[in-house]
């Protein structure tokens, strides 16, 4: 006989494992299939977040920064510490066991909750069935009420600049070198670009990085992404803007990469490229084709705002349906899913998504840059407190930066707020609150903040959007 479960979701990512644990806190039986293998040959839970992007970035970005510190700060503190050695091993084996424990985590999660986590592929068929094929032993077909698809996201491959796994690399073998390249080349300053070129260029590597479009970060606000390619420039990433790669051919030595810029065609060599254009959805082999799942024009699952499919009671959330591929956001739309499958009222508010680039300085905003506000036609008001002024920002030696508010000029409600400084993916968390429960820039200024605190130029922020900033000389 065949199993069943109230609920079955394909792919153990931030999107899918989470959406498993909720439904089984829901009291629902659950089994979460997944495939991932990571380059060791081992199996594991975690999806590209814990096992090949957020995590390991992060743990890189952490060493790569402490190691620029001890070479480049510790002596403004007063610190001596003789010759400053970089031990590449250690810190990928750091890096290698802080993934190892956060995976092994969900498989702790899974049992906790009574989730099935079943290791192999998992493919949706009609009629609410899916077959699961084990990585061990034979296929065997599970029906299922619910299904949750969350198959993620991979990295976009450039025809003219295919991966090699050697010398043109995505940003998991980018994760995984062994020896820091004396060269690095990066096609896109995308927010992977910028983040794993800042580590690699933080431990030595000469980093030039080829973006195709002529504005640099386009997405963030403008006084936003003006500052960073400033301090990211003095940090010595090469950032070529309106630069199109056209050809990228490896050789024993290195790679050739040839582009057009506005000065016409040019070629750089580097010991290694990391291509980083962006990511695709995963779809192959996900469902069968009468299993009646939809694709738009870019591949993504068509889903509506609930994330349901065209077929009853079948799911699709995270990297493989429309919207950022964050890992939040992914795990918030499983939450949702997994109430909307108990039978309660869930919403995502997909307004109020927070970017994170984990760079130096961070960058992090919520809502609307000036520009999209500006385009929408509602009158408004900002305020800028720059670290420059923070107590606690200067004795972290951190002063590059500011935090930026946008309020509407009628009812003072915030629209968007904008940081680059440091801590910024930390600080952009009181922000979000804000958008969530639509605070006035009021709210903000009548708000207590510690101090002293980074959060503090928060507070200044909002006060200087009526110009009643305390630290700060008013515009
Ligand atoms: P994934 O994490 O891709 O997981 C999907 C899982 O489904 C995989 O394990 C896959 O093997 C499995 N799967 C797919 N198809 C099947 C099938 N048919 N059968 C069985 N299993 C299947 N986001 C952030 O929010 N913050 C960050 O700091 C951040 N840093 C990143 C750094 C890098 C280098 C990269 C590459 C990405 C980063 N991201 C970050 C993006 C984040 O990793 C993704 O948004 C997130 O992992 C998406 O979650 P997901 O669950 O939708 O998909
Ligand atoms: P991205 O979309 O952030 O950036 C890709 C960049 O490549 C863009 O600037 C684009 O203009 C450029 N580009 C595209 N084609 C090009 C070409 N042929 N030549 C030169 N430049 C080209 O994509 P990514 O950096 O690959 O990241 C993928 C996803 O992973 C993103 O959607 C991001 O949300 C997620 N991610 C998030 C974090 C984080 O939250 N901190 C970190 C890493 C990745």
């Amino acid at each position: 006989m065949s199993r069943s479960f109230d609920v079955v979701v394909i792919g153990a990512g931030p999107a899918g494992y989470i959406a498993a644990i909720r439904a089984a806190q829901h009291g629902k039986t659950v089994a979460c299939i997944d495939e991932w293998q990571n380059k060791d040959g081992k199996n594991a839970f975690g999806g590209t977040c814990l096992n090949a992007g957020c995590i390991p970035s992060k743990a890189l970005l952490e060493s790569s920064e402490l190691y620029h510190k001890a070479g480049h700060e510790f002596k403004k503190h007063g610190i001596k510490t003789g010759n400053v050695e970089m031990d590449i091993a250690a810190m990928q084996k750091r890096r290698a066991g802080i993934v190892r424990q956060l995976t092994g985590g969900i498989a702790g999660l899974f049992k906790a909750n009574k989730v099935e986590g079943l290791v192999g592929h998992g493919k949706l068929l009609k009629n609410k069935q899916v077959e699961f094929t084990p990585v061990k032993g034979d296929k065997e077909i599970i029906a299922a009420e619910h299904i949750i698809l969350a198959s993620g996201s991979a990295p976009i491959e450039l025809p003219i600049a295919k991966f090699d796994d050697d010398r043109i690399i995505d940003s998991w073998g980018a994760l995984e070198l062994d020896a820091v390249p004396k060269t690095l080349g990066v096609v896109g300053a995308g927010v992977i670009g910028l983040e794993l070129g800042s580590v690699w260029a933080r431990l030595g590597a000469d980093v030039t990085i080829l973006e195709a479009m002529d504005d640099f970060l386009f997405m963030a606000d403008r006084d936003v992404a003006k500052v960073a390619a400033g301090d990211f420039k003095k940090q010595g990433l090469d950032i070529k803007l309106g630069a199109k790669v056209s050809k990228a051919t490896a050789g024993k030595r290195g790679v050739t990469v040839e582009y057009e810029d506005k000065d016409g065609a040019q070629s750089i060599e580097v010991e290694k490229l990391v291509v980083a254009v962006g990511r695709r959805p995963v779809t192959d082999g996900l469902f069968a084709d009468d299993a009646g799942i939809q694709l738009d024009e870019r591949g993504f699952i068509v889903v509506d705002d609930e994330c349901r499919t065209r077929v009853k009671g079948v799911y699709a959330v995270g990297d493989c349906v429309r919207g950022p591929m964050l890992a939040h956001k992914g795990s918030e739309e499983g939450v949702m899913v997994a109430d909307l499958i108990a039978g309660e009222v869930a919403e995502m508010n997909y307004d109020v998504i927070p970017s994170v680039l984990y760079t130096n300085p961070e960058i992090a905003w919520t809502g609307k840059t000036e520009e999209e506000v500006k385009k929408s036609g509602i009158a408004y008001k900002t305020g800028q407190f720059p670290f420059m002024a923070s107590g606690r920002a200067k004795a972290m030696e951190q002063t590059s930066g500011f935090v930026k508010i946008i309020s509407s000029k009628e009812d003072d409600e915030i629209l968007g707020v904008h940081i680059v400084g440091p801590m910024a993916g930390e600080l952009i968390s009181e922000a979000v609150l804000a958008l969530e429960f639509s605070a006035s820039t009021e709210d903000i200024q009548r708000t207590i903040h510690a101090h002293p605190s980074l959060a503090e130029a928060v507070h200044e922020a909002a006060l200087a959007v009526d110009n009643k900033a305390l630290n700060f000389p008013n515009k």
